[in-house]
């Protein structure tokens, strides 16, 4: 078996133990005699499994006791109309546009907002700029009487990042889709009113979402919310009002346990730094690609860079693929390549990489 190095921006590369485990276990989860797949979501297995899982998150993200963790289908892209329909209604909200991902949420939120009885506002947006920046607070005109904030603080496509350092002051609860560097880097959750995020990046299987929503921002939905999507309900139930997607909650726990063992958040995010400083470095001295992000903006997650030639991207890839290392073609919306470094990425796979951009470039420069 010959595994690579995966640079996909998700469904990613998940830590090689996590996965040698669930095949381990498989078949038989801890003598149940049958795997986590086949089990009763409301048995007592799978509740001692969901219930390591979210001791295990609170624990790494240090959640404070005031918010509640969900297990939710639909992915990221749901929670761009479930968050409008259960914040929204009769109010209205601020979004800030930082790249391909928060533009979708705030279409989202635009469309809904009518049949909500609410409003959005744009209040700044870096589309003109080719969204190479993060927003800047002081560029910002927030209303403190919104019903929330919405942004996005990792640009999967764009590469643009911010972390609780960058955030927007503001009164009104920040949401935030965390899709692409949660887990990548201690965050404080009492800074945000509710985070979101698609597990396929840095936490598991894709068909699972996270929400981690402060309990005051529960029972506002919309009456035109559909049951399933009511956090309110949802959190009321323990994330199974309907079946959950439990084999993604039990990868996401081996996940979490797994991140412990690595020393927890702060060891990640010092691991993180390490490799894309290696990347951004090599990337900025090679006279040969270059990433058009401003350096105080750059995901440690997403990394985007262009050749320079673009009639040469065919055969990077090509060379890059029989060395072992894949999935590095840009979004196409952004052309080049793309690098997605997430927490199971190890440095040796950035030194691959790099080796091989190194030999490229000498090749063809
Ligand atoms: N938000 C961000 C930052 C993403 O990177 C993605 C996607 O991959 C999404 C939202 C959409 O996620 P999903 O495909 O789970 O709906």
């Amino acid at each position: 078996m010959t595994r690579v190095f995966n640079f996909s921006a998700g469904p990613a590369a998940l830590p090689e133990p996590v996965l040698r485990q669930a095949a381990e276990e498989m078949l038989d989860w801890h003598g149940a005699g049958c795997g986590v797949m086949e089990m009763s979501h409301r048995g007592k297995e799978f509740m001692s499994i969901v219930e390591q899982a979210e001791a295990d998150l609170r624990e790494l993200m240090a959640i404070p006791q005031n918010y509640r963790v969900l297990f939710l289908q639909g992915g990221a892209t749901q929670q761009f109309a479930q968050i409008p329909m259960n914040l929204l209604a009769c109010g209205s909200a601020d979004y800030l546009v930082t790249g391909a991902w928060s533009k979708k949420a705030f279409k989202e939120a635009e469309r809904l907002a009518r049949p909500l009885g609410g409003a959005v506002r744009l209040v700044g947006s870096t589309e003109s700029e080719g969204f190479a920046r993060a927003l800047r607070a002081d560029e910002l005109a927030l209303d403190p009487q919104a019903s929330y904030v919405h942004l996005c603080t990792n640009e999967t496509i764009h590469g643009v990042e911010v972390g609780d350092d960058g955030l927007p002051g503001s009164l009104a609860p920040l949401v935030a889709d965390m899709s692409s560097h949660i887990l990548s880097r201690p965050t404080d959750v009492s800074r945000y009113g509710l985070i979101y995020a698609g597990a396929q990046k840095n936490i598991g299987p894709s068909g699972l979402v996270i929400v981690i929503v402060r309990d005051d921002l529960l029972g506002r939905a919309s009456v035109l919310t559909p049951t399933v999507m009511d956090y309110k309900v949802m959190a009321d139930n323990g994330s199974m009002l309907n079946t959950p997607p439990t084999y993604g909650i039990y990868v996401a726990g081996l996940v979490f346990r797994w991140l412990k063992a690595q020393g927890g958040l702060a060891a990640m995010e010092k691991r993180n730094i390490e490799k894309a400083t290696l990347l951004y470095d090599f990337i900025d001295g090679s006279g040969f690609y270059r990433n058009t992000v401003e350096v105080g903006s750059r995901s440690r997650m997403n990394i985007p860079f262009l050749l320079r030639d673009d009639a040469l991207n065919e055969t990077f890839l090509a060379g890059a693929k029989a060395a072992g290392l894949t999935q590095l073609k840009g979004h196409k919306s952004v052309g080049g390549m793309r690098a997605s470094i997430y927490n199971a990425m190890p440095i040796e796979g950035v030194r691959a990489l790099v080796d091989y951009m190194r030999e490229f470039a000498a090749q063809h420069g």
